[in-house]
C-alpha cells in the first residue's frame, strides 16, 4: 500500500498518515479523522515521540483502574481502530474488557458497522456498539448512542482520540474515564479521571504490560487507584514539556569567545550605549570614547572578550587587574536577543580562567541595585554580596559582589 521507502527517517509516521487516508476513503475513518491525527502528531513532536517517565506512571495507574473495574469498556473510533487494531484487541483480551465502537460522525450506523467488521477481520471476537440503543444523558452528537451491555453498564471506560463533550458526559453519568490523548490541554485530557498523555500506538502495549504486571497485586492496584489525581498528572506532563522545550531552546553550543580587537570597538560602544539606556550601566564618559576603549584593549593588565553566537557578535566582558591580586570585572553585556541562553556564564568562566592564569585570587564587580538579572547571574555563578556603595544623588546604588578563585 505504501510508497514510503523503509529507510525514510519518518517512515512510520508517513505510513500511518497513508493508512488513515486509505481507511478514510473506505469510510472507516471519518473525514475529520486526518485532522485529529495531525493534531496528535504535532503534540507528539513536542513530547519527543517517546513516552515521558511521568506518563509511564500514569499508565500503571490506568491499568490498576481497569483491573479494579467490574465492567471495563474500551471505546473505539475510526482512527483508533485503524492505528492500533491488534493492540486494542490484545488489551481487551488481557484485562478483559469489552470493545465498543463509538463515533462522532456517523448517524446512519454504517460507519460503526465498518469499524466493527474491520476489528473482527483483525481478530476481535466481539465488538459492541452496532445498533446501540442506550443513550449517554446530556449528549447530542452521534456519540450519545451506546450499547446497553457495554458503555451503559460500564464503570470504567478507556477512550482515545476523543472529543471533550463525551468524556464530560460520561463522567457526569458516573463513569470513570481513562483517556489517551497527546494534547494535555484538550477538554478530554482535562476532564478525564486520568489522561495518558501519549501516542496510543505506544501507550496501548505499555498499558497491556502494566495490566499483566499488576494483575495479581491487589494491594498495589488499590494504592494506585487511590492516588489518581489528573490535575497532578497533567501538571507533571506540562512540567516535562516545559523542561524539554527549555533544553531545546538553547544556543549554548553555538557560543564562542574571542579577544576583542580594534574591529570590535564599534560593537562594544553600541552595546554599552544600549545597556546604559536600559539603566544597567551608569553612563561614564570614557566608555563611549573610541580612543579610550582602544587604549584599554587587552593590555597586560586588562582584558576584553567578545561573545559570538555562531558568527554574530552578541556580548562582551571587560575588566582589569588591580593590586596584582584582584580582577575587577567592569562590564558584562549581552545583546537582549541572546540573553537567557547561557552566554553570561561562558563569559564569566572565561574571565575566571584568565584571572587565575594572571595570579588573581579574587574577582570583584559592582552591579546596580535595579539590575536583578545580572545579580542573579553572578549569584548563580558563585559570587556573593560583599557590600553596598551608596551612589549619592543617583537613582540606584551599587551592590559589590565577589568570588574567590579556587585555582588561585
Ligand atoms: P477536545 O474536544 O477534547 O478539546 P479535540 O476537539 O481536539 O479535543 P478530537 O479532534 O475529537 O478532539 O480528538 C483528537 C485528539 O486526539 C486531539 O487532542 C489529538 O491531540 C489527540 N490525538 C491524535 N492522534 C493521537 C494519537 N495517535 N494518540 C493519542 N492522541 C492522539
Amino acid at each position: 500500500m505504501s510508497d514510503v521507502p523503509a529507510n525514510h527517517p519518518r517512515a512510520l509516521s508517513l505510513e500511518l498518515r497513508e493508512k488513515i487516508e486509505y481507511y478514510r476513503q473506505l469510510g472507516i475513518v471519518a473525514n475529520a479523522g486526518p485532522i485529529a491525527h495531525g493534531r496528535g502528531e504535532a503534540f507528539d513532536y513536542l513530547l519527543g515521540e517517546t513516552t515521558p517517565t511521568p506518563v509511564r506512571e500514569d499508565i500503571y495507574a490506568a491499568a490498576a483502574l481497569l483491573l479494579e473495574a467490574q465492567h471495563p469498556v474500551i471505546s473505539v473510533n475510526g482512527n483508533t481502530a485503524v492505528l492500533a487494531p491488534k493492540s486494542l484487541i490484545s488489551l481487551s483480551r488481557n484485562i478483559p474488557a469489552k470493545l465498543e465502537v463509538n463515533v462522532f460522525y456517523g448517524r446512519t450506523g454504517e460507519r460503526e458497522k465498518k469499524i466493527a467488521d474491520y476489528l473482527i477481520s483483525q481478530g476481535a471476537q466481539e465488538v459492541l456498539g452496532i445498533n446501540a440503543e442506550a443513550k449517554v444523558p446530556n449528549l447530542h452528537s452521534a456519540r450519545m448512542r451506546v450499547d446497553k451491555n457495554g458503555m451503559a453498564l460500564a464503570d470504567v471506560v478507556l477512550v482515545s482520540l476523543e472529543d471533550g463533550d463525551r468524556t464530560k458526559a460520561l463522567i457526569d453519568w458516573g463513569k470513570k474515564v481513562i483517556s489517551i490523548d497527546l494534547n494535555p490541554l484538550s477538554r478530554t485530557a482535562v476532564d478525564a479521571t486520568l489522561n495518558i498523555c501519549d501516542n496510543l500506538i505506544r501507550a496501548l502495549p505499555l498499558l497491556e504490560k502494566a495490566v499483566q504486571d499488576l494483575r495479581t497485586d491487589q494491594q498495589k492496584i488499590k494504592q494506585l487507584t487511590a492516588e489518581i489525581n489528573n490535575d497532578y498528572s497533567t501538571a507533571r506532563v506540562l512540567k516535562f514539556l516545559n523542561h524539554r522545550l527549555g533544553n531545546l531552546a538553547t544556543i549554548k553550543n553555538e557560543f564562542s569567545i574571542l579577544d576583542a580587537t580594534e574591529e570590535h570597538i564599534h560593537f562594544i560602544k553600541n552595546l554599552t550605549k544600549s545597556v546604559i539606556e536600559e539603566g544597567c550601566f551608569y553612563p561614564q564618559q570614557d566608555e563611549l570614547n573610541t580612543d579610550y576603549i582602544l587604549s584599554k584593549l587587552n593590555l597586560e593588565y586588562t582584558c576584553t572578550n567578545i561573545l559570538l553566537a555562531r558568527h554574530i557578535l552578541c556580548g562582551f566582558i571587560d575588566g582589569d587587574i588591580r593590586d596584582n591580586q584582584t580582577f575587577h570585572l567592569k562590564r558584562l553585556a549581552i545583546d537582549k536577543m541572546y540573553r537567557g541562553f547561557g552566554g553570561g556564564k561562558i563569559l564569566l568562566k572565561k574571565v575566571e580562567k584568565l584571572a587565575t592564569i594572571k595570579g588573581c585570587k579574587k574577582i570583584v564587580t559592582e552591579v546596580l541595585t535595579n539590575c536583578h538579572t545580572a545579580q542573579g547571574l553572578f549569584l548563580k555563578n558563585g559570587y556573593t554580596i560583599e557590600g553596598l556603595v551608596n551612589c549619592n544623588g543617583e537613582k540606584h546604588n551599587l551592590i559589590v559582589m565577589g568570588k574567590k578563585l579556587s585555582g588561585a
